[in-house]
């Protein structure tokens, strides 16, 4: 379905249509100079043949660094386990953690990969409902969902697409029913530079001992930095998940590019830029002022990601042909909220600039007015 939208917004836009983008996701910034560089020296260098399969030891050690740094964790070598991109990470987790048969809670909305993942690895997803006003998972949803055969319950804060940051208090008490129920948490981390308002990321492993040794931590190098195209992804867990997920990924893959590894090594031994967050906060505030003078559009502010996810209910469309329809008519892409579990809202990007925020929202309010 996203794929559909973005190829009739490719072809409109090929054909000269004036197209107001709102469909990225990925940050429409250049990855810094010193990253480049630091690949273009390991060419001339010669870091151009295999390293070990999850990763060279010297960027284990930069992420090692970087989870003391931002997220107050320890880790060791054998607990990370680098792969080519966030994404990669998280089908290798699935891949390993899951049997046939196990059930994955996954709260909605949902990133779009996550169901498919599972479904590879021979598991189900279970929807747990999150409370609309806040995002914040349903606990007495949750704990119905939970069976014999919960394996792991996933976490991605901030999220794609609702934005929603969690704070330490509904991460501990996710946390509290995990550890009772013996379940893994899946802790999808990848936007965690990209907070407003002063928010603070807080990674439930951080929260205490017993849920340290049940999250698998994913992250990667592709939103923070601007670097989706490098492919550099990681998880962290205890050893013998990440030995799991070594040996499968020696068997499919190898090692990701040894030319990206260095150049995450140089984005992570730095502390992160703000700018790039800075700016995001300022077109958030751009896009959510927008959508709050469309009087058929609901949108919770987003704390996190580049996303607002705008409830479209009272337009009486399903999400579908609302976006199919806003890019005919208007040449504004949006995605439909189906495939992230909410078929009454649609995704809006705001990795685009401030000009082309507010005339996509001019657009979409005349647009509504009209329907
Ligand atoms: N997790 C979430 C929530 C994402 O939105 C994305 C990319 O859109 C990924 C993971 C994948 O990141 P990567 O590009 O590093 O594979």
């Amino acid at each position: 379905m996203t794929l559909e939208i973005t190829a009739k917004a490719k072809r409109l836009k090929s054909e000269g249509r004036d197209l107001v983008n709102f469909a990225a996701g990925e940050p429409d910034f250049d990855t810094p100079q010193h990253i480049k560089d630091a690949a273009i020296k390991a060419i001339s260098a010669g870091m151009t043949k295999y390293t070990p399969a999850a990763g060279m030891p010297s960027l284990k050690e930069a992420i090692i660094k970087k989870f003391k740094r931002d997220n107050g964790l320890d880790f060791e070598a054998v607990e990370i386990a680098v792969s080519c991109g966030a994404k990669h990470s998280l089908f290798n987790t699935f891949q390993v953690i899951c049997q046939q048969g196990d059930e994955v809670l996954l709260p909605r909305p949902f990133w779009l990969s996550y169901p498919e993942m599972i479904k590879l690895a021979g598991a189900k997803p279970v929807m747990v409902e999150t409370i609309p006003e806040s995002g914040k998972i349903d606990i007495d949803d949750f704990k119905k969902k939970i069976t014999d055969s919960s394996k792991a319950i996933i976490i991605n804060s901030p999220s794609n697409p609702s934005g929603v940051v969690y704070d330490k208090a509904w991460l501990e008490e996710i946390a509290d029913i995990a550890c009772e129920t013996s379940m893994h948490v899946v802790s999808d981390e990848i936007y965690e530079q990209l907070i407003y308002d002063g928010a603070e990321h807080i990674s439930i492993a951080s929260t205490g001992k017993e849920i340290r040794a049940r999250t698998i931590i994913i992250n990667g190098v592709s939103k923070s930095y601007a670097m989706t195209g490098w492919r550099i992804g990681y998880a962290a867990a205890e050893r013998t998940i990440i030995k799991g997920i070594t040996s499968l990924q020696s068997h499919s893959t190898s090692n990701p590019s040894s030319i990206s590894q260095a150049a995450a090594i140089a984005a992570l031994s730095q502390d992160v830029e703000t700018s790039m967050a800075v700016e995001f906060e300022k077109r958030r505030n751009a896009m959510v002022e927008g959508l709050s003078g469309i009087k058929t559009i609901g949108c919770v502010k987003p704390r996190g990601a580049f996303y607002c996810f705008a409830d479209i209910r009272r337009t009486g469309m399903d999400s579908r042909s609302f976006a199919n329809k806003l890019l005919e008519e208007r040449h504004v892409a949006v995605i439909p909220g189906e495939p992230f579990g909410m078929d009454d809202h649609v995704r809006l990007s705001f990795a685009c600039s401030i000009e082309e925020i507010d005339k996509g929202m001019k657009r979409l309010k005349e647009w509504l007015a009209r329907a």
